[in-house]
């Protein structure tokens, strides 16, 4: 999954390269499978005034936007696929190996997960649905980009078989177990509004409180 190559463009300008005005062509957007490209990309616009800075962020709990059901994608166009690549460098900046649409607070049913951290590991489902859930359960610590400081551990299905859409609109049937697995079950929540400590037992759900009362705080004193 996922192979993203640097593209020739990418290639002959470097990192520290001056804005790459040969970039700013409309065939620039047609680069999006490639991370780099975007990225670049995004640095020339930026530079040449043409785009104003990508502003997602991770939202936090217990932000509302957190707690909706997401809608269905209709199209995989340009623009979504671009912003879906963006996704990508925002979680592996807040360390993350997952992150959905609805925790930059895109109502979308898509997410990007990558367990590994390598290049070759990216996955983007969009519009994911679980076909099949087994193999046992089993108990793992979990985290989250939008619960800061919080961690408990989920009871999870082993195994999965997932269909989705990737970024060329192809529909996909993963089939996958362990910690892929678990993440895309973690991710697919988002879609639906469920966060992983709707998941915990009541006693970890308890001890928690305290936590959870201090984001609720920072949430609250931010908006004042
Ligand atoms: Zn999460």
């Amino acid at each position: 999954m996922g192979s993203y190559s640097r593209c020739a463009q990418v290639s002959t300008l470097g990192a520290s390269a001056a804005p790459p005005e040969a970039l700013l062509r409309d065939s620039c957007l047609d680069l999006a499978r490639c991370y780099t490209c975007v990225e670049v990309c995004r640095l020339a616009r930026l530079h040449s005034g043409v785009l104003m800075p990508a502003t997602d962020a991770i939202l936090t709990y217990p932000d509302p936007r957190l707690r909706r059901t997401a809608e269905p994608v209709e199209e995989v166009t340009p623009e979504l696929r671009e912003r879906v690549q963006a996704m990508f460098p925002l979680m592996y900046e807040a360390k993350g190996i997952g992150l959905a649409a609805p925790q930059i607070g895109w109502n979308k049913r898509l997410f990007v997960i990558n367990v590994t951290g390598e290049k070759e590991d990216e996955l983007a489902l969009i519009n994911p649905r679980i076909l099949e859930k087994g193999g046992g359960t089993w108990l793992m610590e979990e985290g989250c980009l939008s619960l800061p400081g919080i961690h408990g551990k989920v009871r999870r299905e082993k195994r999965i078989v997932v269909e989705a859409e990737d970024l060329d609109g192809n529909v996909l049937e993963i089939e996958c177990d362990g910690l892929v697995a678990r993440c895309i079950l973690h991710e697919y929540d988002h879609l639906d509004g469920v966060l992983f400590i709707d998941r915990l037992s009541p006693a970890k759900k308890q001890s928690l409180k305290r936590k959870l009362r201090a984001l609720e705080e920072r949430a609250a004193s931010a908006v004042r």
